[in-house]
């Protein structure tokens, strides 16, 4: 039997990526984190492609997205984005990255450059992939689709907490006005915006544990 397609979209810090993963293992699924390949492009234009005033320079990104390569690598059961050979799994959590990936990813350029390996990866099916366009664009015919959803205070909790548990420095401010940005400028840009598919499940996780969330989502699959 095929094993199913699931796609997981919502917004930021709703636990999309850390439900996939415990899910992904339950069912015998590969897991893509796709806000990790986003993550990654920001990172490498962060390292290559600034200007004078230490913005990022589009046009050089663009010209030089053919020399991005990047990779999941399988490091004791953990799934380790590499770009060009080197391990930026910690890198792609700074809040460098996190300032400046909505507006990398709000470029048709970038997101071309992504789409097709997201879409080869999903052929075969047995995977649950987990972003912000999964549902719509990406995998528009996935079996199940899941849209997470949580206030604004308890996603900057988890986010900030998150941050904390990584090593790196954050403040609760910054973190809620982040992740009030990056979902302004997701919900809002013209191509593959921020919005839940017209068939997906909405779960709305404010006052679930990712426990519950995950056998929410497990018993609609089930069914
Ligand atoms: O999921 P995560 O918060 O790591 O995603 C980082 C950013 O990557 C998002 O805020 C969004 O700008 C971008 N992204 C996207 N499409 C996806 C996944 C992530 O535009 N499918």
């Amino acid at each position: 039997m095929k094993k199913p397609v699931i796609a997981i979209d919502g917004y930021s810090s709703t636990g999309k990526s850390s439900i996939s993963k415990v899910i992904a293992n339950k069912l015998g699924l590969v897991h893509l984190d796709t806000g990790a390949l986003y993550r990654g492009v920001t990172w490498f234009a962060l390292q290559h492609c600034l200007d004078e005033k230490g913005s990022v320079n589009l046009e050089k990104l663009f010209s030089s997205l053919d020399q991005i390569q990047l990779e999941f690598k399988n490091n004791d059961g953990e799934l380790v984005l590499y770009l060009n050979q080197n391990d930026i799994s910690k890198q792609i959590r700074t809040n460098q990255v996190s300032d400046n990936v909505s507006l990398v990813a709000k470029q048709k350029e970038v997101r071309d450059f992504l789409l097709q390996s997201q879409r080869t990866l999903a052929e075969k099916g047995g995977i649950i992939m987990d972003g912000r366009d999964i549902g719509t664009v990406v995998l528009p015919n996935a079996d199940f689709k899941f849209f997470l959803t949580a206030s604004i205070d308890e996603r900057t909790k988890r986010r900030y907490n998150e941050l904390l548990s990584l090593g790196i420095e954050a403040n609760e401010q910054q973190v809620k006005e982040n992740l009030i940005i990056r979902d302004k400028i997701d919900s809002e840009r013209e191509i593959a915006p921020l919005k839940q598919a017209d068939d997906a499940i909405v779960i709305d996780n404010t006052n679930l544990t990712k426990k519950e969330t995950i056998e929410t989502i497990l018993s609609r699959i089930k069914n």
